[in-house]
């Protein structure tokens, strides 16, 4: 991308032409969540507008449209992400959502006690807490990933913590604070080896990476629209097919159901026996307006225009003084962790913000990996497909500014 591209890009987000205490903003919170273009608003605001009506059930003009709008949004999702067919696309809330979907419905069936479920250090609460609510529940055991100094999985470690226990391993595409990108593809090919499927959280690549489950080779992935330049409370589970079948539902209400009767009630076919209750078919269509979006400018354009700004950002706050970086891997996305000396990360936050710049403080909901690095917090730089390195050199002046008031 080049800067006149850059800047018509960025026309496309409103907000980002807008000021805080008097200073232009500059947003670099995108891993939290990201800004919205105007044409996802637009599709928001039109379903609203136009085709509102609740989906499936009715035979009426508005309900055939609106069910048509989010139907086509499941196909987007299918082939943003190559899976084989829109049945292997479920709807939810978000990554979380996703996430304790798969280890409620599939540790229901699959897992008992003993079985061993693998995580890592670095995960986000959201690939920890529904294991930790199954193992209550199931009596299974989790393994953890050690993550090494500079930031990476400890592969070894990994290949020794798989055993024929192994039914689960869920990990992270990409870290929500070291930016690491892991070998995902060779992780699932080692867990399927021993018998054991494998999910990918993908909160934080799906926005910056071409994603292709099928090259992947997972089972599961799980990603959500609000940080992909999409609404909040939409989020996607992909799932095989042949998997997704075997699992009984998550919830229980309309829409799941096939035939409800006091004797017994039947399921309703794939996806829709995991999607009870009115689905947000307003925030899928939300969702599809922001693939079409990231489509056309090209997801392998975001990733090299934002490995890009990695590289600057890394080079620029490395040279301050008193500065350490979180996580060195050599394979990264777009998130830079960091402190500076002594000064507490809340400060750093607040005091960059007086200056106009959104950066993310505290334990990133990743306390055991705080807890690995030794620290309570950390500030936390993450960049989306709209930031320049200007806004870069804002950040690093930003930071020595904070530290000479120390
Ligand atoms: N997983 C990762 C790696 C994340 O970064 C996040 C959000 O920050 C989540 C899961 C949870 O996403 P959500 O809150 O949209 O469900």
């Amino acid at each position: 991308m080049n800067p006149t591209e850059l800047d018509h890009l960025r026309t496309d987000f409103p907000i980002l032409s807008s000021q805080v205490y008097g200073k232009p903003l500059i947003y670099l919170d995108n891993a939290a969540t990201t800004q919205k273009p105007r044409s996802v608003v637009e599709a928001i605001s039109t379903s609203y507008l136009t085709t509102n009506a609740n989906v499936h059930r009715g035979v009426h003009h508005l309900s055939q449209a609106a069910t048509e709008l989010h139907e086509k949004a499941r196909v987007d999702v299918a082939r943003f992400i190559g899976a084989a067919n829109e049945r292997e696309i479920v709807f939810t809330r978000g990554t979380t959502e996703s996430i304790n979907l798969i280890a409620s419905a599939y540790g229901e069936v699959f897992l008992k006690a003993g079985d061993e479920v693998v995580v890592s250090e670095m995960e986000h609460h959201s690939n920890i807490v529904p294991w930790q609510l199954l193992q209550q529940k199931k009596g299974i055991e989790l393994k953890v990933i050690p993550v090494t100094d500079d930031g990476r999985l400890d592969l070894e470690a990994y290949k020794n913590l798989l055993s024929e226990r192994t039914r689960v391993v869920s990990v992270a595409y990409m870290s929500n604070v070291l930016g690491t990108i892991n070998p995902v593809r060779d992780m699932a090919a080692a867990a399927h080896d021993c018998g054991a499927v494998f999910v990918v959280d993908a909160a934080q690549s799906v926005p910056h990476l071409p994603t292709d489950v099928e090259a992947l080779g997972c089972d599961f992935l799980a990603f959500s629209a609000h940080k992909m330049y999409g609404p909040t409370g939409v989020g996607v589970l992909y799932g095989r097919e042949a998997l997704l079948d075997q699992m009984p539902p998550y919830q229980g209400g309309g829409e799941m159901i096939s035939h409800v009767s006091f004797a017994g009630t039947t399921f309703d076919r794939l996806p829709y026996k995991f999607e009870a209750g009115t689905p947000n078919f307003i925030g899928s269509v939300g969702l599809s307006a922001a693939i079409d979006y990231m489509e056309r400018i090209g997801m392998d354009q975001i990733a090299s225009h934002e490995a890009r700004l990695t590289r600057y950002a890394l080079e620029r706050l490395g040279a301050i003084e008193g500065l350490t970086v979180y996580g060195r891997a050599p394979e990264r996305g777009a998130v830079v962790s960091f402190n500076v000396g002594q000064i507490h990360h809340l400060d750093i936050g607040t005091l960059l913000d007086r200056l106009g710049i959104a950066v993310r403080t505290g334990h990133h909901c990743a306390e055991p990996l705080m807890r690995r690095f030794g620290v309570e917090g950390m500030v936390r730089a993450s960049f989306g497909l709209y930031n320049t390195t200007s806004e870069i050199d804002a950040l690093a002046e930003g930071i020595e500014r904070v530290r000479r008031m120390f």
